[in-house]
């Protein structure tokens, strides 16, 4: 349920509806709107009667929320979800960029990069220190010497960082060295991952499930913010269907589907959700005209040296000018870039 307030409530009419909800062991969470606030309950509210609460000072109406994801619905917050970092703003008007290699591979790969996200005037440096590999014989990522250098080289070019987390043991020391923790396709549903997550305050890059619904990618971002970590971005990155050409197929109904559905940030990844480098602009525009808030991209040196996902890493060359098509799509529909 939702509580929405009068326009003319007090403070204390609020605090008294969020006592009364806490008496029953219930959480809330405030959405302090423009002109009024709506108060959210987190956790099983059955015991709650809507009657009790409509009586209570300063209330306007007591509404269900009816999607299973509450805290992630736009029922529950109407305004979009907006991730500050280091100057960044996620969720807002500019569309956002986070490009790099697959893997990180060594300091001077990551530099080369660097120098062109710098160019570009691209905020967010990616690289995978721990790369779940489909097979146990291939790179599985350089671990804390991968963060090591992801951090010497964010802070060297001024870059915030986003990677993967494998494991919840794991998170205290990925956060350690990266603005934004990675959840990858294959432990989208890993929940006791999204627990440590949801107990941490770095935002969280959750990568949709290579065979799961909309919803289910929602209802994992429910198990992060219910533990109390707001900041959450969804990632669309191609689901597995019938067609084998390319190495996904890229849902871009996703995108406004989930701008409809949510607050949180939708962020497209054209590489992983391809696998070729060729189409990855085509979908990176469409993702961009889509009303996608950011793009994840795998940016290569030298992709046919690559440890890891070359195939569908740009050039540095090809990046650049991707992104100059890329602003003038999101002029087109109202956004920057
Ligand atoms: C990645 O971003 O490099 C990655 C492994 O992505 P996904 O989990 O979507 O395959
Ligand atoms: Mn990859």
């Amino acid at each position: 349920m939702i509580i929405v307030m009068k326009m003319s409530a007090a403070d204390a009419d609020v605090q008294g509806v969020v006592d009364r909800i806490q008496e029953f062991g219930l959480r809330t969470h405030l959405s302090r709107g423009e002109e009024r606030t709506i108060i959210g309950i987190i956790g099983d509210e059955r015991p709650i009667n809507k009657e009790m609460l409509e009586r209570l000072e300063g209330v306007e109406k007591v509404l269900p929320v009816l999607p299973p994801y509450k805290l992630a619905s736009r029922d529950f917050k109407a305004e979009n979800t907006v991730i500050s970092l280091n100057g960044t703003r996620i969720g807002d008007r500019q569309v956002v960029v986070m490009a790099g290699p697959c893997a990180v591979e060594n300091a001077q790969q990551m530099r080369e990069v660097a120098r062109v996200l710098k160019d570009v005037g691209v905020t967010i440096l990616r690289g995978g220190a721990f790369k779940p590999r489909t097979s146990p014989y291939s790179f599985q990522g350089l671990g804390r010497e991968g963060l090591e250098i992801l951090a010497e080289v964010g802070s060297e070019f001024g870059l915030s960082i986003v990677t993967e987390v494998t494991a919840p043991e794991d998170v205290p020391l990925v956060a350690e060295y990266a603005d934004i923790l990675q959840v990858g396709t294959r432990n989208m549903q890993n929940y006791a991952l999204l627990h440590a997550l949801g107990e941490h305050r770095r935002p969280v890059l959750l990568k949709r499930g290579i065979m799961s619904t909309l919803q289910e990618l929602l209802m994992s971002a429910e198990y992060i913010l219910s533990h109390g970590n707001y900041r959450v971005m969804l990632c669309e990155r191609g689901i597995r269907t019938f067609e084998t050409y390319t190495r996904n197929t890229f849902d871009i109904n996703a995108i406004p589907v989930l701008k409809d559905l949510t607050h949180l940030p939708v962020i497209a990844d054209p590489s992983h959700g391809t696998g070729k480098w060729e189409l990855v602009g085509r979908v990176a525009r469409a993702a961009v005209a889509a009303g996608a808030d950011g793009l994840l991209i795998e940016v290569h040196p030298h992709p046919e040296q690559a440890l890891s996902d070359g195939a569908q890493s740009l050039k540095p060359e090809r990046f650049v000018a991707l992104m100059r098509e890329l602003r003038l799509v999101a002029e087109a529909v109202d956004r920057g870039l």
